[in-house]
């Protein structure tokens, strides 16, 4: 989509009555209240895709990346809905509070985000980093209800080369080598450790797994424990290798 047409988008999401994300229907925000009812239902759950890469951390998912749930995140990344922040990022903050139960902390336990971060093209292209304004809203969630959240950026996201042409393995080797730690920024995060924090990544689809194992391998490689991942939605995978006749 070229640049006008995202900002049109965004632009009608402020002025116009708009159609929701979720189903297309006509509706005065950007979601109808079935698609709000359907994402409120759901329950978030531990997912491990089937190859799981070394060192990925365990992982929460809100729901399956199918239905109402993707084009929901569709419209917010692909389509520059940007308005749909506030919500994904409540739905965040319920996954989130779900991974830290699951990783077996107490509720309420301070958390630290670390939002796999866009490459500044991509974040040029989407007008913001899309995971980064999520994560953002979630700690607001968060903190509402009394919870210590806060933001983290440990890595930067150097432009990698193209995944479909790398299998799983080399997949992860070329994300590690995509991030480049901040080695302050790694420091400020043990010192919160230190005092009790837990370090949570956090993304938006769930696949291979490649991506938050990468990150998770550079948070470990600076000092940082990393107990689970946060995700708001996992693709359904078939597991083994896939058959040659289809
Ligand atoms: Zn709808």
């Amino acid at each position: 989509m070229g640049l006008l047409g995202q900002a049109w988008n965004g632009l009608t999401d402020l002025v116009l009555p708009g159609t929701c994300a979720g189903c297309g229907a006509g509706v005065p925000g950007s979601l109808c209240p079935n698609c709000v009812a359907v994402l409120d239902g759901l329950r978030p759950h531990p997912v491990r895709p089937t190859p799981a890469p070394a060192g990925l951390p365990s992982c929460v998912a809100l729901g399956a990346y199918d239905g109402v749930l993707r084009e929901v995140l569709l419209a917010y990344k692909e389509r520059g809905r940007h308005v749909l922040a506030r919500s994904l990022g409540d739905w965040l903050a319920t996954a989130i509070a779900a991974g830290v139960r699951q990783a077996g902390y107490p509720q309420e336990t301070p958390v630290l985000l670390v939002p796999v971060p866009d490459t500044v093209a991509a974040a040029r292209e989407r007008y913001g980093d899309h995971m980064r304004r999520l994560a953002r809203r979630a700690v607001v969630r968060l903190n509402s209800t009394g919870w210590p959240a806060g933001l983290a950026a440990p890595v930067v996201t150097r432009p990698r080369a193209d995944s479909v042409t790398l299998d799983a393995q080399n997949r992860v080797v070329e994300a590690a080598r995509a991030f480049v730690p901040r080695p302050r920024e790694l420091a400020r995060m043990a010192a919160a450790v230190h005092r009790g924090a837990v370090v949570i990544p956090v993304d938006d689809i769930l696949t291979t797994g490649g991506t938050l194992a990468a990150l998770a391998a550079r948070l470990r490689a600076g000092g940082l424990p990393v107990p689970a991942a946060v995700v708001l939605a996992a693709t359904r995978r078939r597991s083994g290798p896939r058959p040659t006749a289809e």
